[in-house]
């Protein structure tokens, strides 16, 4: 292990930039980051041959042709529930710190070798995912033992230097994979730092999250890491629906991460925290909240900026051609959620449980994070410590069987939102949307 030489350290002397102006606006001082200046290095992994999707893609529709079960192609792994903020949107808003028994290193190295041979994307999630200290391990885990070719980390950057430290360790030992951090903030800093409730009144959230999303941008072409993207993520609810027209255009205009994401308050945390009638009585009444009518607003501005190219969503993919392609996916999952809350026709059908699998921090394999802790009817397919971490042992058992005819149509379904658990994993297998997704990609300037 070897430290990069000190003469990469900032120039107090230097004169400023435009791109100095812009963070200086936005009150980011990178020099407090050594992470940005300076790296350990790292040998990488050997990797294996094929990554690509493509092969995922053609398997998972030679087993829907023959009637097959699919090995997964997507993974949601929650690898904590532990987090030193306190939202009230998060997923896990009634449950957060309450399991800590986590799956070890080993315990995960176990169940990715027996998760099968299509796996292409995994997205960690939490809990904040950097409270748990394997992290690193657990992803370079993924890329000895799977095909695995892109990693999402969500994280509430609640320490830049630390989401630096696993960025240059994981694309050195790790070259061919993709990663991309998509970091919460949730609108101007008063907003934001109400929203994210830390103990800390002096704890500045929002600026954590702009100096991690400029300190990665930063490393990206100080050490030429072409296969990182920075996605900054709104969850649209109650807390912030009244400054999201101007915080769109505060992301669009001056933040400008690689991508933005607004996500729906999830349907299973909207009654439990929030003084809101039932999703079914407020569809019943035909009325909208003022959040999802934002939610429509917002989303169609951002439908119609990226196509004429007033927004971009800045993907480093291998070719153009593939960002777009990403970019058309994630208009169509938008556009999916839209008729979710408007109960129109949806597009495609939920593969959750097919080609879309979840882990739970303590184990719990499922198709989605509803199926597994459903308070109404727990539709968990098994859990790893109880099968010797045989992950094909679960998939292929007869809970999964069962639940797996019920994604889509069960109660936990209606109104689902979940894009990475829902949406993409259905997408990727459907025709349909594959062919919409190209033409849509033609059109994006
Ligand atoms: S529709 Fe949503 S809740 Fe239902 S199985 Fe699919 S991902 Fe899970």
């Amino acid at each position: 292990m070897a430290i990069l030489s000190p003469e990469t350290l900032p120039s107090t002397t230097c004169s400023p930039t435009g791109a100095d102006d812009r963070l200086a606006r936005l009150g980011v001082d990178l020099s407090k980051y050594p992470s940005v200046w300076q790296r350990e290095t790292y040998e990488p992994i050997p990797s294996r041959a094929n990554r690509e999707i493509h092969g995922p893609i053609l398997r998972g529709f030679g087993d829907q042709l023959l009637g097959k079960v699919s090995n997964p192609v997507m993974l949601t792994h929650i690898v904590t529930t532990r987090c030193n903020y306190s939202c009230g949107f998060c997923s896990f808003a009634d449950t957060l710190n309450a399991k800590t028994n986590e799956l070890s290193l080993e315990e995960i190295e176990k169940t990715y070798a027996t998760i099968g041979n299509n796996l292409n994307v995994i997205v960690y999630s939490g809990g904040e995912t950097t409270l748990n200290r394997n992290l690193a391990d657990i992803i370079e885990a993924a890329y000895r033992l799977t095909p695995v070719k892109s990693v999402y980390i969500i994280s509430n950057a609640w320490k830049p230097d630390l989401l630096l430290q696993i960025t240059h360790r994981v694309l050195q030992r790790c070259p061919d994979l993709h990663l991309t951090w998509s970091l919460s903030i949730e609108g101007p800093k008063p907003v934001n730092n109400a929203t994210r409730y830390t103990k800390a009144n002096t704890w500045d959230a929002w600026q954590n999250t702009v100096d991690a999303m400029e300190g990665l941008k930063s490393i990206r072409e100080r050490f030429g890491y072409d296969q990182l993207d920075v996605q900054l993520c709104t969850v649209c609810s109650p807390g912030n629906v009244d400054v999201l027209d101007g915080w769109y255009a505060t992301v669009r205009d001056e933040l400008q991460p690689d991508k933005w994401n607004l996500n729906l308050m999830r349907k299973s945390v909207q009654m439990s925290s929030h003084q809101l009638a039932s999703f079914d009585a407020r569809r019943a009444s035909r009325q909208l909240e003022p959040f999802e009518a934002k939610y429509l607003q917002i989303t169609q501005q951002v439908r119609e900026d990226v196509l004429s190219g007033k927004l971009k969503f800045l993907y480093h993919t291998r070719t153009p051609e593939d960002g777009a392609l990403k970019s058309a996916v994630d208009l169509i999952s938008q556009e999916e959620n839209r008729r979710t809350v408007l109960e129109e026709p949806l597009q495609f059908c939920c593969k959750a449980g097919n080609l879309g699998a979840y882990i739970g921090s303590e184990g719990d394999v499922s198709g989605c994070e509803e199926f597994a802790h459903s308070p109404a009817e727990n539709k968990s397919f098994g859990n790893l410590r109880a099968s010797g971490y045989d992950f094909q042992a679960i998939w292929r058992g007869p809970k999964a069987q069962q639940y797996r005819l019920q994604a889509g149509k069960a109660r936990e379904c209606q109104g689902c939102t979940l894009e990475s658990q829902r949406n993409y994993p259905s997408i990727l297998l459907s025709f349909k949307t594959l062919l919409k997704a190209k033409q849509l990609a033609g059109q994006i300037r």
